[in-house]
């Protein structure tokens, strides 16, 4: 890969992490909201508890995706960022910069896709 496209994916990734980190925060926030509620109505006991969860929805999904880009990050680091992990091809700037925490070439994550069904 250029250097210039893997400051591109870098940039990318960084901005992806301070997004995932201040979605993460929001859901706690909210979380901590919903708990100062003193008297809370049964209506409100629903809504809080369909909150929390997705609160906890929310923190999964952006934990798993956080993984992820330190992951992409450690493999700028390393220099073997932009190889797919399972043959080592190049991933190719295109869907490295669609998806920068890619770590399959399109062929093997059609595979991988594959035998998961
Ligand atoms: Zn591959």
């Amino acid at each position: 890969m250029k250097t210039s496209e893997l400051a591109q994916c870098r940039k990318i990734l960084v901005a992806q992490q301070e997004e995932a980190l201040r979605h993460t925060r929001r859901a706690l926030e909210g979380e901590l909201d919903v708990n100062r509620d003193d008297s809370p109505d049964e209506l409100d006991i629903a809504s809080t508890e369909s909150s929390l969860s997705f609160a906890g929805q929310i923190r999964e999904r952006e934990q798993r995706l956080l993984l992820k880009i330190d992951h992409s990050l450690e493999k700028i680091e390393m220099g073997t960022y932009g190889e797919c992990e399972e043959c080592g091809e190049e991933i190719g700037f295109a869907r490295l910069k669609a998806r920068p925490v890619a770590s399959l070439c399109i062929d093997c994550k059609a595979d991988q896709e594959r035998l998961e069904r």
